[in-house]
């Protein structure tokens, strides 16, 4: 199954894309994560993305359209996955229709996260994760289960991300409904949109999507 997770930044896409690729053995891509990476590796891709991404715009269409377009042509993708932060503008959400067609494979769903914008800052202002591994918390909603130790791996050391307060998050709200609203239409139109209440509590979340998925698959 390949599936599109879309809302706003906070939204809970993350969360609920690692929670559905693990149940499910899908693959999650994350623009945002693949970004991050070539950044602290001081890549070509990252010095361009690093200041971008610092104010909170979006990374040029074909810098992020090239990266997808290499990683769902490797072979762990073929079983299916999660797009988690793209596509976000229309001309991405074009190439991905053509990447797709070229290698025969089509999109089964686009979960739409709908989430009030006051909850929005203030997931993205108590946002954190586990340096090691990569796993998501909360100050307040997703606690590690024994404070400051990671459930996931056991770290003791967490960071949170440069572009998560809130001067950025305002700029990043802004360019999510000018750029990346207008494919909530684009998705309707294709018969592929489901909409979901972000608001609910993450494992309510994660149910309403187990849900949405089992009527695909039926
Ligand atoms: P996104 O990937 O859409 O930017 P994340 O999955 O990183 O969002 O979630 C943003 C923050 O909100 C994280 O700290 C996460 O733990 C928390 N979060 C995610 N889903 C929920 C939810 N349903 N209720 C409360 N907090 C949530
Ligand atoms: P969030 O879900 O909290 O908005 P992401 O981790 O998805 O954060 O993205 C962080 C930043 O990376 C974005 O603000 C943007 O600068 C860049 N980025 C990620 N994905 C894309 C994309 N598909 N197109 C353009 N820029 C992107
Ligand atoms: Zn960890």
């Amino acid at each position: 199954m390949n599936l599109i997770l879309l809302g706003p930044p906070g939204a809970g896409k993350g969360t609920q894309a690692a929670a559905i690729a693990a149940s499910r053995g899908l693959v999650q891509l994350s623009t945002g994560d693949m970004l991050r990476a070539a950044v602290k590796a001081g890549t070509e891709v990252g010095k361009q993305a690093k200041a971008i991404m610092e104010r909170g715009d979006l990374v040029p269409d074909e810098i992020v359209i090239r990266i997808i377009d290499e990683r769902i042509g490797q072979p762990d993708c073929e079983n299916g996955f999660i797009l988690d932060g793209f596509p976000r503008t229309l001309p991405q959400a074009a190439a991905l229709d053509k990447l797709l067609a070229d290698r025969n494979k089509q999109l089964d769903l686009v979960i739409e996260f709908k989430v009030d914008d006051a909850a929005l800052v203030e997931r993205i202002s108590g946002r954190f994760a586990c340096a090691k591994c990569g796993a998501g918390y909360h100050d307040k909603f997703k606690q590690p289960k024994t404070p400051g130790v990671c459930d996931a791996c056991g770290s003791t050391e967490f960071s949170r991300r440069a572009d998560d307060n809130a001067e950025t998050v305002k700029n990043r709200l802004m360019a999510y409904y000018k750029e990346t609203a207008p494919l909530i239409g684009y998705y309707f139109a294709k018969g592929k949109l489901k909409s979901i209440d972000g608001m609910a509590p993450i494992d309510q979340v994660t149910h309403a999507i187990e849900r949405l998925l089992a009527e695909v698959a039926a």
